[in-house]
């Protein structure tokens, strides 16, 4: 148990009438854990399923779980909304110190409600909640000014967490992000366009409250126990030396990393772009989430000439991981580690999406190419695979042009696809943006049925890897992509980061859950798991979203995978065989 535990307290904020209220809400947090559990009846209660997603009535729900704070590598934090992108559940993840800041500041979840007549930003400074002016900070081009004012106004530094959009949330792109702590952010389906739907900057959180667990002693030792584990393990060693770049060269030859929209399998100087060679040539060091051992944020030094003053240089660190080498490096034809870097520091002064903005370039190259679309449209800017400048102008333009073209590509590809064609190349999965896995069945239908449609649902690349050696029928592929993901409802319920998923066994997770204060056993677990994905899928389906109206795209099945070419037929059968499950649990 904790002394005087406040994580089961819900702070609402409505932005139309700039008021707050905090709600006790041991109704969810007891049968549902914190995390994302708590968050999708947190969104159910609080979003009407018709609701325009850029609209004021869109909620933003973000949450935490009862192991942040008090356990190592459980850093992470959940936020749900009703993505722009998608139409359907809006899920992202992130870390920095958004976790401890939310916990420290004394709450569970935060729920944020309305729209700001002007825009505003939210400083939560423990029970003290402020409405600000952000007026000077809208429309700022690169989103780090803004962070860096935030910075300066607000107390709090150390325990305080910045969550803040760019202009493409400003703009609401439907695939903008909100950064934290400059490295992080919660990329996917587009919570930055929510944020900026509310004339919401940025969302502010400090505390200095006090975790105290009754059973120090047991704590103490599992927490020993977790600390060895996470510092000894191989797999936390190598996140830590190289990080998931680590996957650059291995993956490339299985043929499992996507280039060029998928339609070759080597890349000339892909080894440039690899984690080892990264880490030789541009690591400048090594950041980590709060309460992380296992620091795995690299950060790539990329020196800058001074327009004017040729023999002056600035240095601008970037972060960078195997799905930011995969969709602005492999899948763009950019095989330089510079290019790379060019590009992650466009789309973080922009505030976008990485891989949504990837995998819409690598799409408009091939849409380009085949004439579907002309230099009228692209404002002069010719797309061609490896060329650095171009793609910097075009995510610019996806931002800030008011030509028609640009605000479609700004919805996404499966949007423009509709539009202008080429669906048959559009790497898209329930409408968002492919992940940076060809490696076979389990990753593609892993994407597909993801509640959220990312490799982070079940990790589908695990499951090919396991099939390159033992062959699965369609059953097996199904039940083990379906049982991952009920499984990792209950990590992010916690809410631990994935890296961590093989040291958190389901019986360290039932010791940690018991210090504090939840008496639970694996039965019960694995049913809140399953009870959580059923959850996103009533709310998907509430939403619109079809699951017999889903389906993969046709250029999976021309070029070989990691796991050799893939079966439309097999494919159908395991998509079937997903169908029935999802459908039994409704
Ligand atoms: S492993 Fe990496 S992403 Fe996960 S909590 Fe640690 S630093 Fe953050």
């Amino acid at each position: 148990m904790i002394k005087e535990d406040t994580l089961k307290k819900v702070l609402y904020i409505d932005l139309s009438k700039k008021k707050f209220w905090i709600e006790e809400r041991d109704d969810l947090f007891s049968q549902f854990i914190g995390g994302t559990g708590v968050a999708i009846k947190l969104l159910h209660e609080n979003c009407k399923y018709d609701t325009d997603p850029l609209s004021s009535d869109n909620p933003i729900i973000i949450s935490i779980g009862p192991l942040n704070g008090l356990f190592p590598i459980a850093s992470k934090t959940v936020a749900l909304f009703k993505s722009p992108h998608t139409g359907n559940l809006g899920e992202s993840h992130a870390g920095g110190r958004s976790a401890i800041a939310i916990r420290m500041a004394g709450y569970g979840a935060i729920v944020i409600k309305g729209k700001s007549e002007r825009p505003c930003y939210i400083a939560i400074h423990g029970d003290r909640v402020y409405f600000k002016d952000a007026t000077t900070l809208w429309g700022l081009e690169e989103g780090v000014s803004a962070a860096s004012l935030i910075r300066r106004q607000e107390s709090g530094a150390g325990l305080r967490t910045i969550m803040r959009i760019g202009p493409a949330g400003e703009k609401m792109i439907t695939y903008a992000c909100v950064t934290l702590e400059t490295y992080r952010h919660f990329g996917r389906l587009g919570l930055g366009a929510v944020f900026g739907s509310k004339n919401l900057k940025a969302v502010v959180v400090s505390g200095k409250r006090d975790l105290k667990v009754n059973d120090f002693k047991g704590y103490k030792e599992c927490y020993s126990n977790l600390l060895k584990q996470l510092a000894e393990s191989d797999k936390m060693k190598k996140y830590h030396e190289l990080g998931t770049p680590a996957n650059v060269m291995p993956l490339s030859f299985s043929k499992g990393i996507p280039m060029k929209n998928l339609t070759i399998s080597e890349l000339e100087g892909l080894e440039n772009i690899s984690g080892e060679s990264f880490a030789e040539k541009h690591l400048g060091r090594r950041v980590a989430c709060s309460h992380c051992p296992v620091a795995c944020i690299h950060l790539g030094a990329l020196r800058k000439p001074y327009e004017d003053e040729p023999y002056f240089y600035r240095t601008v660190y970037l972060s960078y991981d195997y799905e930011l080498i995969y969709a602005l490096g492999t899948m763009l034809g950019v095989a330089s580690p510079e290019g790379v870097l060019r590009l992650i520091e466009v789309v973080e002064d922009m505030g976008l999406d990485a891989i949504s903005t990837g995998v819409v370039l690598a799409w408009s190259t091939e849409a380009f190419e085949k004439g579907l679309i002309n230099e009228k449209m692209t404002e002069g800017v010719i797309p061609q695979w490896g060329d650095v400048d171009a793609y910097s102008q075009l995510i610019n333009k996806i931002v800030f042009s008011e030509g028609e073209f640009f605000k479609d590509l700004g919805k996404g590809i499966d949007y423009a696809s509709s539009k202008y064609g080429g669906k048959e190349f559009a790497l898209t999965y329930g409408k968002n943006e492919m992940p940076g896995y060809h490696t076979g069945y389990g990753a593609h239908i892993g994407y597909l049925f993801g509640a959220r449609h990312s490799h982070l649902d079940s990790a589908g690349y695990a499951i090919d890897k396991e099939a390159m050696i033992k062959s699965f029928d369609e059953e097996q592929f199904a039940e083990k992509i379906i049982t991952e993901e009920y499984w990792r409802q209950i990590l992010s319920s916690l809410v631990i980061c994935f890296f961590g998923r093989e040291i958190y066994t389901p019986q360290i997770i039932l010791q940690c859950l018991k210090l504090t204060g939840f008496d639970l056993d694996e039965k019960r677990l694995t049913e809140i798991g399953k009870e959580i994905y059923a959850e996103k899928y009533r709310f998907k389906i509430k939403c619109g979203f079809d699951v017999d109206n889903i389906e993969l795209p046709q250029r999976i099945f021309e070029l070989p995978s990691g796991t050799g070419k893939l079966n439309k037929d097999f494919a159908e059968k395991i998509i079937g065989k997903l169908k029935e499950k999802i459908k039994s649990l409704l």
